[in-house]
């Protein structure tokens, strides 16, 4: 559950054009899990508009092969856009338009019936962007719902990914992590965020911090340095493979996210989970833009996909 925005990019040839795309984080791990993960049922809960990027949005998950059954439609509202600017040395600028955006209004819309349908999956993934855009009054319902959600034997799968523009202030983004935490299976968690947030520096401050809110699965990420994992309490430190030529570190996170999830959904160990996952990232760091051409990261996975799925019936 998340939003999906209109990305605008600068053009790389010319400075009057724009490249139009669609993006956003839980969204972004959505796409990357169905495109390398076919068999898995995904599908994306938003709230868009009945303008004409918002048709175009939908018809965009669609073409991604997600489920769009529970992406609603607010009747006066419209999707929520912003503008990724490079200036000459390479320096990469934000400028967002979301604050009246379809998507803020998804509460709303989470009724028991939602509540039903969404009971068949295995897991529901949120991120601190799907809680802070959502009204600060209404996040008792949403807590309320996820709780129901998770007491019906859905996993409850989040993301912090802090964004310090969209809260009021650092202690309201704490509180709401802590709570989303406590209610975690399991937790993707980036270290630069938590430094942010918690001033924790090292992926074991994060660990620590995870596990006294009894998260199950904790996967934390640090960028090129390491993934350490728990589960049920076994650590692991997996080596990640630094990439030499980074041209976009957009969405690695989101993209390492939906790989991982995939490979969690079929029932393999953790440690091939990361090491396909950090493929995944890896490969889409090497392109601009948070969602890269189709075929890419799968093409990325075949080999480690297969060789996975052969060493684990021999074991
Ligand atoms: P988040 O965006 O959630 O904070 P990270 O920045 O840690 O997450 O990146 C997510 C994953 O992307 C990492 O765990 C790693 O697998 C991969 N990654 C990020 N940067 C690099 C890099 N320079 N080289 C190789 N892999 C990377």
């Amino acid at each position: 559950m998340g939003e999906c925005m209109v990305e605008l990019r600068t053009d790389e040839y010319s400075a009057t054009s724009l490249h139009q795309s669609f993006a956003g984080d839980v969204y972004n791990s959505a796409v990357y899990l169905k495109r390398c993960f076919d068999d898995v049922f995904v599908g994306f809960v938003t709230v868009t508009g009945d303008d004409t990027f918002s048709h175009r949005m939908r018809k965009g998950f669609e073409s991604e092969s997600l489920d769009t059954s529970m992406v609603f439609t607010h009747p006066t509202r419209a999707t929520g856009l912003y503008l990724i600017d490079t200036d000459d040395d390479g320096e990469r600028s934000f400028t967002y338009w979301r604050s009246e955006s379809a998507a803020k209004t998804i509460v709303s819309f989470l009724n028991v019936d939602v509540l039903n349908s969404l009971t068949s999956n295995d897991m529901f993934m949120f991120s601190g962007i799907s809680i802070a855009i959502i009204p600060p009054d209404e996040r008792v319902p949403f807590f309320n719902f996820i709780k129901a959600l998770k007491n019906k034997g859905v996993k409850l799968v989040f993301d912090p990914n802090y964004r310090a523009r969209l809260w009021t202030s650092l202690a309201d983004a704490k509180a709401n992590f802590e709570q989303a935490l406590s209610l975690s299976d399991i937790a993707l968690v980036g270290v630069e965020d938590m430094g942010e947030l918690f001033g924790l520096a090292s992926s074991d401050d994060v660990m620590e911090l995870c596990q006294s809110h009894s998260v199950d699965e904790v996967v934390i990420k640090n960028g090129p340095s390491s993934v350490l994992t728990s589960l049920n309490g076994k650590y692991e430190e997996h080596v990640i493979t630094p990439v030499s030529k980074v041209v976009d570190t957009t969405s690695a996170g989101d993209a390492f996210n939906g790989v991982y999830l995939g490979g969690r959904l079929q029932n393999l160990p953790i440690s091939h989970c990361v090491s396909m996952a950090a493929k995944a990232a890896g490969t889409v760091i090497q392109h601009r833009g948070a969602i890269i051409p189709k075929g890419v990261v799968e093409a990325t996975l075949e080999g480690v996909h297969k060789s996975t799925l052969a060493s684990d019936l021999t074991t």
